[in-house]
C-alpha cells in the first residue's frame, strides 16, 4: 500500500528499531513509547486489521508477541504485559496495517492505561446477548 507508514517501514524507506524481522513478521519499537521497551509486531502483508487478516499471518505475529513478551519480562525487568490491537479508529486504530502492541509494564508506570468499566444495558439480560454473538460464529 503506497501511503501505508508501517509499509514504508517495512520495505526501509523509513528507519525503525527493528527487534525481530523474518518473511512474514516485523517488530520494531512504537516512536511513541507509552512505557520503556514498547513494541508493534508487524505482518510484513498490509492487511487492514486483525481482523481481515488470514488465519496463518494472524497466528505468526501472536507467536511472535509472545516471545517479545517473554524477553521483555526476562531483560527489562517488567512486571506484567499488556497484548493489544486495535480495530477500527472507533477502537483507537490510526495505522491501518495490522498490528499487536506488546507493552511491557512496571510498578510505576503510568504510560499505559486501561480501564474496562461496566456500561451495558445488556447486563441483566447475557444470554440473549451470547446467543446473538453465537448466531454468527
Ligand atoms: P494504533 O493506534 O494504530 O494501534 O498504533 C499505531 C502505533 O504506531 C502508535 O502507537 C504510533 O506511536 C506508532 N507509530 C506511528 N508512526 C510510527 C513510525 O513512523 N515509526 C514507529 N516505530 N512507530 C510509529
Ligand atoms: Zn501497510
Amino acid at each position: 500500500m503506497d501511503n501505508c507508514i508501517f509499509c514504508k517501514i517495512i520495505k526501509g524507506e523509513i528507519p525503525s528499531a527493528k527487534i525481530y524481522e523474518d518473511d512474514e513478521v516485523l517488530a520494531i519499537l512504537d516512536i511513541s513509547q507509552a512505557t520503556r521497551g514498547h513494541t508493534l509486531v508487524i505482518s510484513k502483508e498490509h492487511h487492514p486489521n486483525f481482523l481481515a487478516t488470514p488465519k496463518e499471518i494472524m497466528h505468526k505475529v501472536m507467536d511472535v508477541a509472545q516471545r517479545i513478551g517473554q524477553a521483555q519480562m526476562a531483560v527489562l525487568g517488567a512486571k506484567g504485559i499488556n497484548i493489544l490491537t486495535n480495530v477500527g479508529e472507533e477502537a483507537g486504530q490510526t495505522i491501518m496495517h495490522y498490528h499487536v502492541h506488546v507493552v511491557p509494564r512496571y510498578t510505576r508506570d503510568t504510560g499505559f492505561q486501561i480501564t474496562l468499566k461496566e456500561n451495558n444495558s445488556d447486563k441483566n439480560n447475557l444470554p440473549a446477548l451470547a446467543d446473538q454473538i453465537k448466531s454468527k460464529l
